[in-house]
């Protein structure tokens, strides 16, 4: 008899994705360690799509740990909390981990002591809230996807039809990175208990926690909660430890069996997609009142003392991280946010970390591996094996070369993921998605003159027809034959002048 907490027994074997090597438990050894506030905070302001909150706070002002400093300037978009208690120094734009530039960012500064903002109610039964009043509270929590996109969890809610599912995604998939595997071995009855909430918040009537065949512990512990909380709407997936299966819609193929329509998101087929980590926070926000301040992180490479994971403040230091993971143990030859495959090199690590940071890598020479030289394409297929879009790669390699923005189009590379898999198991070492990137700049600067173009034209076209509709209206027009008069006589006015 197949047991009733577990969906899907026999996990899907995709075709596509690729086997990267396990470096996780270098940072699984340690339980997760809890940071003390740290000196000062930078905090973003900015969430998924860009959008910044508008600050409260002034310079000089004091907050409390927890206490609003931003509220949202979009419906479902989150306010901004301060994540230490402390004095208010600077707001002004700053680089962040990740940005492509300095974004808003409200700085503060430790107080001696720190005092907790207790401006929140804890919500013990939040079944007896309506399902648009914990939406309404996900936003004001400040929740956002803790996946790394940091697309808001209020207006990703607000997105859902009618009794959706739920999948919360625990399949972290990415060589180094444990924070999510950590969180639910140590935490897992609040990712249940999240879920729940979640659950209650779109009327949906399974949820399903996915994790993959390499987390065992994680398994276990998710196990007996969803035993603890008994509750049939909870259950559990397992799947392919394969490189993507992460990804949103590979993990929705995986998972359920579906596909998510290109251009389409995971709510038009009626799944709703959180991280773990998200599930985490919405427990923390209505069963303790705590908003969303802090989050784990994976701090590890071979640069690093003690890798480990770590619960951070939204805005600390990287420095600030590597100093508690025992600090480093020679230079880094490279510093990556994110993992190998989809993580971006840091400049520094005064940077610091937003709610979207869920691992720092210090590497060292040895585990980079000496960069081999690009050879042509041999046009052997397997990026294309590789490939979970179910893309071309190499034909989208060739399309990108020549700028040809119809055959980008055309082959789908609004698609790619970014995922990197063709890179790995190309054998002329090509830097396929650092090409495709190019391509999608290209096909999204076409598109950008293609709109404008046609604005103007319709514009144009709009203009000739208004003319036309006034001009078989009054074909004798009283307005120009007076301004032509006018004309007329003014001219009559300068003739005795110009003559002189
Ligand atoms: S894997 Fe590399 S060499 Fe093979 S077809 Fe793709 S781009 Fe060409
Ligand atoms: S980076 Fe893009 S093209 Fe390459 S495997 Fe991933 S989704 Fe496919």
């Amino acid at each position: 008899m197949s047991d009733p907490v577990v969906w899907n027994p026999q996990p899907r074997r995709p075709a596509w994705g690729v086997r990267t090597p396990r470096r996780k438990t270098l940072a699984t050894r340690a339980p997760i360690l809890r940071a003390p506030p740290p000196a000062r905070v930078t905090i973003p302001l900015v969430s998924g799509a860009g959008i910044s909150a508008q600050p409260v706070v002034v310079a000089g002002q004091s907050v409390r740990c927890g206490e609003p400093v931003a509220t949202p300037t979009a419906a479902g978009y989150p306010c901004i909390h301060a994540s230490i208690a402390g004095r208010v120094t600077d707001i002004g734009l700053y680089p962040v981990a990740g940005g492509s530039g300095p974004v808003p960012c409200i700085v503060i500064e430790r107080s001696d002591g720190e005092t907790v903002w207790d401006g929140y109610p804890a919500w013990p039964d939040s079944s007896l809230l309506p399902a648009a009043e914990i939406r309404r509270q996900i936003s004001a929590a400040g929740i956002v996807g803790l996946g790394g996109a940091l697309f808001p969890t209020a207006a990703k809610l607000d997105s859902a039809g009618q009794t959706p599912l739920l999948l919360l995604n625990g399949a972290e998939c990415e060589a180094y990175i444990s924070c999510d595997d950590m969180l639910l071995r140590e935490r897992a009855e609040r990712v249940v208990a999240g879920g729940r909430i979640l659950s209650a918040a779109v009327g949906a009537e399974l949820c399903v926690i996915a994790i993959k065949t390499d987390m065992p512990e994680a398994r276990r512990a998710l196990l007996d909660a969803i035993d603890a909380a008994a509750d049939p709407r909870m259950v559990i997936s397992t799947v392919t430890a394969k490189y993507p299966a992460g990804g949103e819609r590979q993990l929705i193929e995986l998972v359920f069996g579906r596909e998510v329509p290109a251009g389409g998101r995971p709510a038009d087929i009626g799944i709703i997609c959180q991280n773990v980590g998200t599930a985490a926070a919405v427990a923390d926000f209505f069963l303790d009142g705590r908003p969303l301040i802090s989050r784990v992180i994976t701090v590890t490479g071979s640069s690093i003392a003690r890798p480990c994971n770590i619960e951070a403040r939204i805005g600390t230091s990287v420095a600030d991280l590597v100093q508690l993971a025992g600090g480093y143990t020679g230079t880094p030859e490279r510093l990556i946010m994110g993992g190998p495959m989809m993580g971006i090199a840091l400049a520094d690590d005064e940077l610091p970390i937003s709610a979207a940071t869920n691992c720092v890598i210090a590497a060292t020479v040895e585990e980079l591996g000496e960069a081999s030289a690009e050879l042509p394409c041999i046009r052997c297929g397997l990026c294309v094996e590789a490939c979970p879009a179910a893309l071309m790669p190499q034909e989208l390699l060739t399309a990108v070369r020549d700028e040809n923005t119809a055959r980008l189009e055309s082959l789908g590379i609004s698609e790619c993921i970014e995922c990197g898999a063709c890179d790995y198991s190309c054998p002329s070492h090509i830097p396929l998605t650092a090409q495709f990137r190019t391509g999608k700049r290209l096909l999204a600067n076409a598109q950008l003159s293609r709109r404008e173009a046609s604005i103007a034209r319709t514009r144009f076209e709009a203009r000739n027809r208004r003319l036309a509709d006034e001009n078989r209206a009054q074909p004798e027009n009283p307005v120009d034959a007076d301004a032509l008069q006018t004309l007329l006589a003014r001219t009559r006015r300068r003739d005795p002048e110009q003559s002189d």
